[in-house]
């Protein structure tokens, strides 16, 4: 599908340099609309929202948290520390949301993975249901992302 101005002007805004130093889209060569695409169908099919998924990685990230540094236990088996830097990012739909610094690492204690993500990340899954470009940093696919947070 042909891809509007206006998300060209958004993936722009996803390149290496502009608001972060590695951007958000990796090596994905796939128009942004079709990267959307793609992972809403993806998310539609395990039977979940992009809601849900931030929502919970929104509540371990609150639970890291408090931990102020440290890492903190979250049932059933996770592992969470939250690294606060200063400063805050613009989202880059350009919708006058911008969002502070803040890096969540997660373990999976059974699985023994971790991945980190960001603010930034749980607000694009949340509002946009973006989820990065294949090799992005912090990129996750939909499904990964919901195997290891044991919502499937
Ligand atoms: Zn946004």
């Amino acid at each position: 599908m042909k891809q509007t101005p206006e998300m060209d002007r958004i993936q722009q805004e996803m390149h290496p340099g502009i608001i972060t130093q590695n951007g958000f889209l990796g090596d994905d060569s796939r128009h942004l609309n079709d990267m959307l695409q793609e992972q809403d169908a993806e998310i539609q099919r395990l039977g979940l929202t992009h809601e849900q998924i931030a929502a919970r990685l929104a509540e371990l990230r609150d639970a890291g948290v408090q931990g102020l540094g440290q890492p903190v236990r979250v049932e059933p088996h996770f592992e969470v520390t939250a690294d606060s830097v200063r400063g805050r990012l613009p989202c880059p739909f350009m919708h006058g949301v911008t969002v502070g610094k803040l890096n969540t690492t997660i373990r999976n204690l059974a699985s023994g993975e971790t991945i980190t993500v960001t603010d930034l990340t749980i607000h694009l899954i949340k509002d946009h249901g973006f989820y990065g470009g294949h090799g992005a940093p912090f990129a996750i696919t939909p499904e990964h992302l919901a195997r290891f947070l044991e919502l499937t």
